[in-house]
């Protein structure tokens, strides 16, 4: 069902609430904290910016960590804000709430072409436990509201549904109407042959992805530690590999499920141990019972290459190998780069996918990394987010 979009509300000299995912890495220094990547601001930034063009006044509402409903110095949106004022170049009024509810902040609200930023909702406990009382209060700060934080729409919370009843539309933000599109187009009707390439620590995280992407995908290409409890529960060996021993019976029913479509890795980059400074790995087709299996073999990569080559679409989650450690790194970037030189449209979730693009230096390449982990992966799980249903029908 299509969402009403920013684009379709008359925002002019209105107050807009827009929720944002400013959950920002942050680093102590000097006595405060200062940010240390500003990605997610980025993100969002022409989200805001054609807010103002359009000529709304502009609340700016975000969580930032886990103050578990405690209001905590260190978790302040204040270094956001400043953030915030630089990207704007230093030409629009950006206001810090001391608050994102009450008196004081009722006092500061902004005029068009203004930013007043909330001080981080998860201050109140309110906030995650979706209070209707809370929720009345920041849709009384504003006349319409937008949500352009698909990080967090997986969450029924207050700023991303419970304040939503109290507003007369709720459209989507640009940036989540993005991310929208390609993973919405991607689980319902992708262009074909659409192959999913699935890697990580343990299949248990992945469960529900794996079993919606059997049903809709043409290929579904496994690699990472989650590759082992498939092949141990086809009876190969595994040695001292990753594997979850209690998800063998649920691999093995998968397994069934997908058919042909499922493929596990031929060759395997074994180590000993994965301490010390200068790791070094073996190809084996078969891991001795000595070693763990770190990476996706040669073979391997050749065999997913050929698949990647010819898809159409591609969806892409979690590494093919503990990929922090080089070399063992080498399978996911081989892959990064296939995918990039596929010319599928290609669909990158999960923090790690996105480290390994951007390690191989393909991240232009590829048509959509998704901004939000969690949430990403429960839409590719066939999961309806919160955040998303509660939004105006277009
Ligand atoms: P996830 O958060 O589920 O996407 O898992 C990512 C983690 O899986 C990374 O930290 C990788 O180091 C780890 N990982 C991938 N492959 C393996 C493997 N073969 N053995 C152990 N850990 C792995």
């Amino acid at each position: 069902m299509a969402k009403l979009s920013i684009r379709d509300l008359d925002l002019r000299g209105k107050r807009l609430f827009l929720r944002v995912d400013f959950n920002v890495p942050l680093e102590k220094k000097d006595g405060g904290m200062v940010i240390t990547s500003d990605k997610r601001i980025k993100a969002s930034l022409a989200t805001i910016e054609y807010a103002l063009e359009q000529g709304a006044a502009v609340i700016v509402a975000s969580h930032l960590g886990r103050p578990k409903g405690k209001v905590n110095p260190d978790m302040s949106l204040r270094p956001a804000a400043a953030r915030l004022a630089q990207l704007l170049g230093g030409k629009v009024k950006v206001a810090m709430a001391p608050d994102c509810i009450g008196g004081q902040v009722a006092q500061m609200l902004p005029e068009p072409g203004e930013v007043l930023v909330l001080e981080n909702l998860r201050f109140h406990p309110e906030e995650e436990n979706n209070d209707p009382e809370f929720s009345k209060a920041l849709a009384a700060l504003a006349d319409l509201y937008v949500n352009d934080a698909f990080g967090t729409a997986h969450r029924a919370h207050a700023s991303t549904v419970g304040m939503i009843a109290y507003v007369s539309k709720a459209a989507a933000g640009l940036l989540m109407e993005k991310e929208l599109q390609y993973l919405g187009k991607a689980v319902t009707n992708p262009e074909r042959p659409c192959v999913a390439i699935l890697g990580g620590a343990k299949v248990s995280d992945k469960i529900e992805v794996i079993v919606n992407l059997i049903g809709l995908v043409d290929r579904l290409l496994i690699g990472g530690a989650m590759a082992y409890t498939f092949l141990k529960a086809k009876g190969e060996p595994v040695g001292k590999s990753l594997v979850e021993d209690d998800k063998l019976e649920l691999a093995k029913q998968l397994m069934e499920k997908a058919g042909g479509k499922l493929l596990l890795p031929i060759d395997h980059v074994v180590t000993e141990s994965l301490s010390g400074d200068a790791l070094e790995g073996t190809t084996v087709t078969v891991i001795p019972a000595d070693k763990l299996a770190v990476d996706i073999g040669p073979a391997t990569i050749e065999a997913y290459k050929q698949v990647i080559s010819g898809a159409a679409t591609v969806i892409w989650n979690g590494p093919m190998g503990v990929f922090e450690k080089p070399p063992f790194d080498k399978g996911t970037v081989e892959l990064a780069r296939a995918v990039a030189d596929s010319g599928a449209t290609s669909i990158v979730g999960g923090g790690d996918s996105e480290k390994a693009i951007k390690s191989a230096g393909v991240a232009s390449k590829i048509s959509h990394i998704s901004t939000g982990g969690g949430a990403s992966l429960e839409f590719l799980s066939g999961i309806e987010l919160p955040g998303v249903a509660a939004l105006t029908e277009k």
